[in-house]
């Protein structure tokens, strides 16, 4: 069977295999529990767990200790949204967010909305951009969230992330971003983009599948939240359940390798991006790009081909 060519790699992507190597050990020689405090199985992997903390939340601009790790973004996203709402709800039950963010950012608003909370989504351009005064303008006395994603999963987009944190640094407000798309491709510094909350996934990121971490601000300010599941307590009480080892240490193989290559990948993927836009704008008629020209991930083209129906085009190149 001759297979097509995979060029999802906003869905998912491979494992590195340099990262499966370095995962091995840890499903058979070291598998303790991470929470065993009282023997050497747990202190092991303890460590080993603890080394990939520090490196992942490094790789942001984050503390070790800020990194809460989970099932992948939907979970971080849940958990940083409802966690958050639930919390601060004395404060207020206003959220904001945008219409193009990921379903698992859209769903938890729209499963508040049902409680009694206000969401309110910004408005686009045709490029995906929002408009930052629109957004200054629609924080309030009880706004307790503003959530925007970093870079888009369809169209590429990105958003202005050091500019979104001024407004809501400024006003006090807690930023949470979806950053899935963007950690290890593009720089990301929660420290001078004033994020307060991150969401991210392994799979992005040549890294496997069900790992992921929520960064949650220790210190100014300091993030509440409260958790969405219950039982043993880990992650300081934030995300309950004995950690996934072999993917912690898979995560952060991925991440590591991405930042090492991240300038060089950024060149070349943009290179071959342009590539594939000229060769077919260059050969076919109406096609329009979707998303900002420029102000995208390096690895996104997404595009319309007029007077095509999406289905039967990818029905005849698959
Ligand atoms: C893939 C993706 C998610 C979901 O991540 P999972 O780890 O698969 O749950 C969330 N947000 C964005 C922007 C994504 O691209």
């Amino acid at each position: 069977m001759k297979l097509p060519i995979y060029l999802d790699y906003n869905a998912t992507t491979p494992v590195d295999p340099k990262v499966v190597e370095t995962m091995m050990p840890f499903f058979t020689e070291s598998f303790g529990n991470a929470a065993s405090r009282n023997h050497s199985f747990g202190w092991q992997v303890e460590k080993v767990v603890e080394d990939a903390r520090e490196s992942i939340g490094k790789a942001i601009g984050a503390g070790g200790k800020e990194i809460v790790f989970t099932s992948g973004a939907t979970e971080s996203n849940n958990l940083a949204i409802l966690g958050v709402a639930n919390f601060y709800q004395k404060k207020g039950k206003h959220i904001i967010t945008s219409p193009i963010e990921h379903k698992a950012v859209i769903d938890p608003c729209y499963a508040l909305e049902q409680k009694g909370y206000e969401i309110t989504f910004l408005n686009m351009d045709k490029n995906g951009c929002i408009d930052l005064n629109q957004l200054a303008d629609s924080i309030r006395d009880d706004t307790i969230l503003v959530s925007l994603m970093a870079g888009n999963n369809e169209i590429g987009t990105l958003n202005p992330l050091k500019e979104i944190g001024e407004i809501t640094r400024e006003k006090g407000v807690l930023f949470h971003t979806d950053a899935t798309q963007a950690v290890g491709k593009i720089p990301i510094d929660v420290e001078e983009m004033k994020i307060d909350l991150l969401s991210m996934t392994a799979h992005k990121m040549y890294g496997p599948k069900g790992i992921g971490a929520l960064y949650v601000r220790r210190k100014k300010p300091r993030v509440r939240l409260s958790p969405i599941m219950f039982g043993g307590g880990h992650e300081r009480g934030m995300r309950s359940g004995t950690l996934n080892v072999t993917g912690i240490v898979g995560f952060a193989k991925a991440l590591e390798l991405s930042m090492d290559e991240m300038a060089s990948e950024a060149e070349r993927l943009t290179g071959l991006r342009q590539r594939l836009f000229e060769r077919l704008t260059s050969e076919l008629d109406y096609i329009f790009l979707n998303g900002h020209p420029t102000e995208r991930l390096p690895n996104n083209l997404n595009l319309s081909f007029g007077y095509v129906e999406g289905e039967s085009l990818m029905m005849g190149v698959s």
